[in-house]
């Protein structure tokens, strides 16, 4: 899997960061970046709850 972070969309709100803190950090703009390219297969439920969570539907994935 490989998820990605809308930098347009991104609020900054750090929901993602905390769901999934080995995958998603917010960077200084503050805009989440992907850590982790492929995603590992332990990480992949917490991003696709990340997803669901993120208030801007800005997360997406690729399978
Ligand atoms: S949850 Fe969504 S809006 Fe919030 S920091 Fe993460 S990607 Fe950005």
């Amino acid at each position: 899997m490989r998820t990605f972070v809308d930098p347009d969309t991104c609020l900054g709100c750090g929901i993602c960061e905390t769901i999934a803190p080995n995958v998603f950090k917010l960077g200084s703009d503050p805009v989440a970046v992907v850590l982790l390219d492929p995603v590992p297969a332990g990480e992949e439920a917490n991003v696709r709850e990340a997803m669901d969570a993120c208030p801007e539907q800005a997360i997406s994935i690729e399978e």
